[in-house]
């Protein structure tokens, strides 16, 4: 399979100062892949290049079998318009034109303008009711769906997103996430330049620049978050036994390398290993651990109670159910079991919102 973004020896400077250091890697169509580093390390101009913004000093990029060095200024802004679509921190929204015209206005760039096709892209986006509005009477949230809409007018190859969601809130960013996850579903090749570790574990694959160079590429795969949950699991449970959690007591599955893990762990914040290899988890590793743990020992409470299953297959049958029990099928279960607080062993089950709701309406 021939890769959709092929990036060879990539050098790019400015003056004296190389920004890009020689850079190589690939991007297959369909790819979700997350650019993390540090300030300064290189990620916008690496996307500017991508996205035909800047040009590059040596080397060789071609994205969907165009050589980009090869091109002229004409033929970069043809580029642009036929094959990416930016998505940038800043919305950069033109503020005397409302949503509609917006988006438009990169129709028009593509030489087309079509209404209806605009209206429909806002939409899409959650947005047919602010076709009018002027980006001013817009909240941040629904000023980057504008902007989302607008990338995506032209069916872009490669959608290239500089920090999308560095200047939403909470709630907003979730909505834009959940856009980016509906694109990548729909089969869109996306770059994503983020800070978040959560949102980076969302993607694909992670690639990692520092000072120009390239210093992590690493797929992201299910299993990892499975494995991460196992581990998570029982740092939780030695807590609660008043143990401490040592290297030594953890058992990584699937034959995992304890210390590679545990540091990919602390990379995305769910552990701290202290000194004398204690492991420590983090607000983020407590509360993933506590709704793991909560999974698992309703699992085991409905394999044992209704479904008359044995100890020991309810057990394995819920290591396996921990993992594809969603938020909201855990509450329904909860509550079809009554809200339990302790599992087959005795063992405390941490509550759910369904649960404190029932407390909060009983008295
Ligand atoms: P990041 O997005 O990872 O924070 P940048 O790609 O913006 O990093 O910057 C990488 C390096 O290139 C920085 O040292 C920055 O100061 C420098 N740089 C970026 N753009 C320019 C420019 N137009 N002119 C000169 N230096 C630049
Ligand atoms: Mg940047």
């Amino acid at each position: 399979m021939s890769a959709q973004v092929r990036i060879e020896s990539l050098v790019k400077e400015y003056g004296t100062l190389r920004a890009l250091n020689g850079i190589s890697f690939h991007i297959q169509a369909g790819e979700w892949v997350a650019l993390m580093g540090p300030s300064g390390s290189g990620k916008t101009t690496l996307i500017n290049i991508l996205g035909g913004l800047d040009t590059l000093t040596s080397g060789h990029v071609i994205v969907d079998g165009v050589d980009l060095a090869k091109l002229s200024e004409n033929d970069l802004v043809r580029y642009r318009a036929e094959k990416i679509g930016f998505v940038f921190q800043q919305f950069h929204l033109v503020p005397y034109l409302d949503a509609l015209e917006n988006v438009m206005l990169a129709q028009y760039f593509h030489s087309v303008t079509d209404e209806a096709q605009a209206s429909e892209a806002l939409k899409r986006v959650g947005l047919g009711h602010r076709l009018t509005q002027l980006p001013s009477q817009l909240s941040g949230g629904e000023q980057q769906r504008v902007a989302i809409a607008r990338a995506l007018i032209n069916q872009p190859k490669l959608i290239l997103a500089d920090e999308p969601t560095g200047n939403l809130d909470e709630a907003n960013e979730e909505i834009v996430l959940g856009l980016f996850r509906e694109l990548h579903s729909a089969g869109h090749t996306i770059l994503m330049v983020t800070h978040d570790p959560d949102i980076a574990q969302q993607a694909d694959r992670r690639i990692e620049l520092v000072h120009g160079h390239l210093a992590v590429d690493q797929r992201i795969s299910m299993d990892d978050g499975i494995h991460f949950d196992h581990l998570l699991e029982q740092i939780w449970v030695r807590g609660e036994e008043g143990k401490p959690a040592d290297i030594e007591h953890i058992r990584t599955p699937g034959g995992l390398d304890p210390v590679r893990t545990l540091a990919r762990m602390e990379d995305l914040r769910l552990v701290e290993v202290l000194e004398e290899q204690l492991i420590e988890l983090t607000d983020r590793g407590k509360s993933r651990a506590r709704d793991v743990v909560r999974r698992h020992r309703l699992a085991e409470r409905l394999f044992k109670d209704t479904f008359r299953i044995d100890d020991h297959e309810a057990h394995s049958q819920a290591c396996k159910f921990e993992h594809i029990i969603s938020p909201e099928l855990d509450q329904r279960i909860c509550s079809f079991l009554g809200h339990p607080t302790t599992c087959p062993h005795g063992n405390p089950i941490p509550p759910g919102e369904c649960c404190g709701h029932k407390k909060g309406t009983g008295g």
